[in-house]
C-alpha cells in the first residue's frame, strides 16, 4: 500500500513519501505528515534478534513506501556503518534503575547523527526518482548539533550545497569549533546575530519566498532542508524506539508487552514526535515525558494549553534545547485537532502573529499521552554530579535534563513504570558544563584540558570527533545580521538579482 503525506496547513493535497522528504517544508508553510501513522507489520519477537540496520528497514519500508526494497536498504547500510563507533548503534546503558538510550555514538557525537546520516541518502535517492536536475541547497538554522550533523551528512555529497545558520554565542565551544572547522567544498556555515529562533524563523521565511524560488530555479538551484521538519528527520527517529524496546526485551529487562514509560530532552520537538510515532505504530510505550530546560514553553503548554512564546530566552548550558518556537508540535496540533487543517493553520498564524494559542479543551483531552516537566540549571547540574557520585556514569547536560524529570516524575506520581531516557549527546561536547557540574575546581581549567581528564574518570575512550577539532584549521568565518540571511544566501550560491 502506497502511505501519502499531507501538509498540516493544506487538507486536500497529497504527496509521496520521495516528493515530501525533497520539498522539506510545504509550500504552505505547513509540515508533512503521514496521512496516518502505519503499524508495525513485524513482531516483537521477531525484532528482538534483529540488527539495527534490519530494525531500520522493517520501519522505514512502512513510512517510505515509494522507495524500492533496494533503495532503502542502500541507504540504510550507507549511513549506519563504521561511521558509529559501536555496531549496535544505538546501544543501552543501564543507569541506576533507568535505562539511557545512547543515541551518540555517530561521527558527531549528537543523537542528530542517527537522522542526518541517513538523510543525505534518502535526499539524493528521492532526487533521482522524480528526475530533479537541480543542484539542491539544503538550508538549515542549528541550536548546535544539527548544522555539524547535518554537514557531517552532505559533505561532498554531489548535487548538493548545505549552508548553516547557528546563532553567535548561543552555541558550546566545542560545537562552534566542529561547526567553523567542517571540510567539504560545498559546505558554508554562518554566524548570525540573533538567537536560534531567529535563525529558525528566517530560514523558515526563505522556504516560503515565491520569488526567491524562482530566482534560484533559474540559476539551477532548490532548496531543502535538514532540520526536523523534514519527514525524511522524522522516520529515520522512529527507528531507535522500536530498536530500544525489542532490545530491552531481549535481555529480558522487560516482559513482553511490559509498557515503558520514554523521556525525551526536547527542543523542536522532533525526537519525541518519533517516539509518539512508535507507540502509534504499535509499541508498548505508556507515557511520554516531555523534558525542557529553563525554556519550558512546552512544559506550561501540557499543563495549561496554553502555548506562549511571549517570554525570556534564557540561554542554557542545553543549548540545544534553547528554543520558544517548538516546530514538530504543529504535527502534533494538527493530529489532536483531528487532522483538520483549517484549525491547525488558525493556531499556526496566531502563534507568529501574536506569539501565542491556546487549544480547546477537546483537544487538550487528546494529550493524555504526554506529561511535561523541566529541569532548572541547578537542578541539571546536580543530576550530572549525583549520577556520577553513585554510578561512575557520565552523561551530558541535556541528557542530565531528561534524567532530573525522569526521576522527580518517579517521585511526585510514584508511577514505577520502567524509564528510558533519549541520552542525545556525549559528554565530551558540553566538557565545561559537565566538568563544572562534577566539580567546581573544573571551572577554571582550559576546555582542551578537559578532554583528557573527563577521559581519566568516566573510562570513557576519547572519540573521534573530539580528536578531530583538537587541531583542525577554521575555515568558515562569515558572520551577518538576521535581515541580512537572504542576501548571505544568494552570495554564497553566486547568484545575481
Ligand atoms: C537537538 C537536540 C535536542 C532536542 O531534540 P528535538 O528533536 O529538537 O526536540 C536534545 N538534545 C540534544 C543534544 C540535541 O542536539
Amino acid at each position: 500500500m502506497n502511505l501519502l503525506y499531507k501538509s498540516t496547513r493544506n487538507a486536500t493535497k497529497t504527496v509521496t513519501a520521495s516528493e515530501a522528504i525533497l520539498k522539506g517544508l510545504a509550500e504552505d508553510g505547513g509540515l508533512f505528515v503521514p496521512v496516518s501513522v502505519p503499524k508495525l507489520d513485524v513482531t516483537m519477537d521477531e525484532l528482538k534478534d534483529m540488527t539495527y540496520q534490519e530494525t531500520a528497514y522493517a520501519v522505514m519500508k512502512q513510512f517510505l513506501t515509494d522507495f524500492t526494497e533496494e533503495e532503502l536498504r542502500h541507504c540504510i547500510d550507507s549511513a549506519y556503518d563504521k561511521k558509529f563507533d559501536t555496531e549496535l548503534i544505538a546501544p543501552i546503558a543501564k543507569v541506576a534503575d533507568t535505562y539511557h538510550l545512547e543515541l551518540f555514538h555517530g561521527s558527531t557525537i549528537a543523537f542528530k547523527d542517527m537522522a542526518l546520516s541517513i538523510l543525505p541518502y534518502l535526499l539524493t535517492t528521492a532526487a533521482k526518482k522524480k528526475h530533479v536536475t537541480n543542484e539542491i541547497v539544503i538550508l538549515t538554522a542549528t541550536s548546535g548539533d544539527t548544522g555539524k550533523a547535518a554537514m557531517a551528512g552532505f559533505a561532498d555529497v554531489p548535487g548538493t550545497k548545505i549552508i548553516v545558520f547557528y546563532p553567535k554565542g548561543g552555541v558550546s565551544r566545542v560545537q562552534e569549533l566542529q561547526m567553523v572547522t567542517q571540510k567539504g567544498e560545498n559546505t558554508s556555515v554562518v554566524a548570525i546575530h540573533g538567537n536560534f529562533d531567529n535563525a529558525q524563523s528566517s530560514v523558515k521565511a526563505l522556504f516560503e519566498d515565491k520569488e526567491l524560488k524562482d530566482e534560484l530555479a533559474r540559476s539551477g538551484y532548490q532548496f531543502s532542508s535538514a532540520n526536523s521538519i523534514n519527514i525524511g528527520r522524522l522516520v529515520p527517529q522512529v527507528v531507535y524506539y522500536v530498536y530500544a524496546y525489542a532490545k530491552l526485551l531481549k535481555n529480558e529487562e522487560i516482559s513482553l508487552e511490559e509498557k515503558i514509560n520514554v523521556v525525551v530532552p526536547t527542543g523542536n520537538f522532533g525526537n519525541i514526535l518519533a517516539a509518539y510515532y512508535a507507540k502509534q505504530m504499535g509499541v508498548p510505550i505508556n507515557k511520554l515525558i516531555c523534558a525542557s530546560n529553563q525554556n519550558k514553553v512546552l512544559y506550561d503548554f501540557f499543563k495549561t494549553g496554553k502555548y506562549d512564546r511571549n517570554r525570556e530566552f534564557v540561554l542554557t548550558t542545553s543549548p540545544s534545547m534553547d528554543i520558544l518556537i517548538s516546530s514538530n508540535l504543529e504535527r502534533l496540533i494538527y493530529t489532536i485537532a483531528g487532522q483538520d487543517a483549517v484549525k491547525n493553520t488558525e493556531l499556526m498564524s496566531k502563534l507568529k502573529t501574536e506569539g501565542v494559542y491556546e487549544i480547546e479543551p477537546a483537544m487538550k483531552e487528546k494529550l493524555f499521552d504526554f506529561v511535561g516537566g523541566f529541569a532548572t540549571e541547578e537542578e541539571t547540574a546536580k543530576m550530572i554530579h549525583d549520577t556520577y557520585a553513585k554510578t561512575g556514569y557520565v552523561m551530558d547536560t541535556h541528557t542530565a535534563v531528561a534524567a532530573y524529570v525522569c526521576q522527580s516524575y518517579k517521585e511526585s506520581t510514584q508511577d514505577h513504570t520502567k524509564a528510558l531516557v533519549a541520552s542525545t549527546a556525549s559528554p565530551y561536547k558540553f566538557l565545561k558544563s559537565v566538568m563544572s557540574a562534577i566539580d567546581s575546581k573544573y571551572k577554571e581549567v582550559d576546555e582542551f584540558e578537559l578532554i583528557d581528564e573527563l577521559n581519566r574518570i568516566s573510562g570513557v575512550p576519547v572519540p573521534n570527533a573530539i580528536e578531530e577539532i583538537r587541531n583542525a584549521q577554521v575555515r568558515h568565518t562569515r558572520e551577518c545580521d538576521v535581515d541580512k540571511m537572504k542576501e548571505t544566501v544568494l552570495e554564497i550560491l553566486g547568484v545575481e538579482v
